[in-house]
């Protein structure tokens, strides 16, 4: 009995004396575990590459959505709006990336699916303050249900007629189009589109959604040489049918941006309506070949950068996208 207590206190004492080491080892692992990985992420890794957008600037995003639009505007202030959430979660995801978690507007250009079907992972991941659309009844079930989601938001949902105008910081939009009636309610929903010029200082950008040529022609008519911009966003994708010559003498952009999906059955961008453009624009930039398109205006100049580069364009392509916005961008309401 004794020799077995014995025998028990000697195995105890022998395994208390191989645990305290083990206890060591493994804080020694540990210890180097940690101080490896911050060794690696100070001095190792590869910086996230970061654009800081400069103090003063608003900055617009084109959302490499796929075949589909989304683009996103930040003003200096910090305010935010998205205009059309692409066709699944692409921009849900790119805000989150930038930790937006608040869209002071939303715009649906139209309800087609390839604008409003990532509507619900935005409407999730964002409080929305206030969301733009066209007044008519959509044809698919998406669209029925995104007007419930809307409406459960608490936002104000508002049909804009033309002239009515956003301020967004610094930043004014206003809207080119009539709102829809009965007489002009249409039943190719791109021409049902919301047409929207954005000025910053001395700088304007057109987002015209899918507007095709009757709708262009009723902003034409409208506002004539006031239709002069820097930034053009080709209406459709890049379709024939919009991006009119008629329409381009009159914005004569300096920038073409395109947002199209890498081999879309459409095959947007066509040529007609990139030669259109063209003619104007010196810089041509599509979501299908440079990826997420930053363009930033101080009011009198414009930068952009692009995430990806292309041989038949190498003086783009600087490596984004991380984008750091203005302080407000990120906090919630
Ligand atoms: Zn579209
Ligand atoms: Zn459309």
């Amino acid at each position: 009995m004794a020799q077995k207590n014995y025998k028990k206190k000697s195995s105890k004492k022998s395994s208390g004396g191989a645990f305290l080491p083990s206890l060591l080892a493994t804080m020694v692992i540990v210890v180097v575990i940690l101080a490896s990985y911050f060794v690696y992420n100070t001095y190792l890794k590869e910086p996230e590459p970061e654009i800081t957008i400069p103090e003063g600037s608003a900055s617009v995003h084109y959302i490499d959505v796929g075949q589909g639009d989304a683009t996103l505007i930040v003003a200096p202030t910090g305010e935010t709006m998205l205009i059309d959430a692409g066709e699944r979660g692409d921009a849900a995801e790119y805000l989150e990336k930038l930790k937006i978690k608040t869209l002071d507007y939303l715009v649906f250009t139209h309800y087609d699916f390839d604008h409003i079907g990532g509507g619900d992972d935005v409407l999730e991941l964002c409080e929305v303050k206030n969301v733009l659309a066209s007044d008519y009844e959509p044809h698919n079930k998406t669209g029925k249900t995104l007007i419930t989601l809307i409406e459960d938001e608490g936002a104000n949902f508002i049909h804009p007629d033309k002239g009515y105008t956003i301020s967004l910081g610094d930043i004014q939009f206003e809207v080119l189009t009539k709102a829809l009636t009965e007489s002009n309610k249409h039943s190719d929903e791109n021409e049902n589109s919301i047409i929207m010029m954005m000025t910053f200082g001395a700088n304007k950008f057109l987002f015209t959604g899918d507007a095709e040529n009757e709708r262009e022609e009723e902003i034409i008519e409208s506002y004539g040489k006031k239709l002069n911009a820097d930034v053009y966003k080709a209406g459709h994708h890049g379709a024939d049918n919009a991006s009119s010559a008629e329409l381009m003498a009159l914005v004569t952009p300096d920038f073409g941006v395109y947002s199209c999906g890498v081999g879309n059955k459409y095959d947007h961008p066509r040529q007609g309506a990139i030669d259109r453009v063209a003619k104007y624009a010196k810089t041509i930039l599509r979501t299908d070949l440079h990826g997420d398109i930053l363009i930033t205006s101080d009011g009198e100049a414009i930068t952009y950068t692009t995430e990806k580069t292309t041989d038949t364009n190498p003086n783009i392509g600087l490596t984004i996208m991380y984008a750091i916005l203005p302080e407000k961008a990120y906090m919630a309401a």
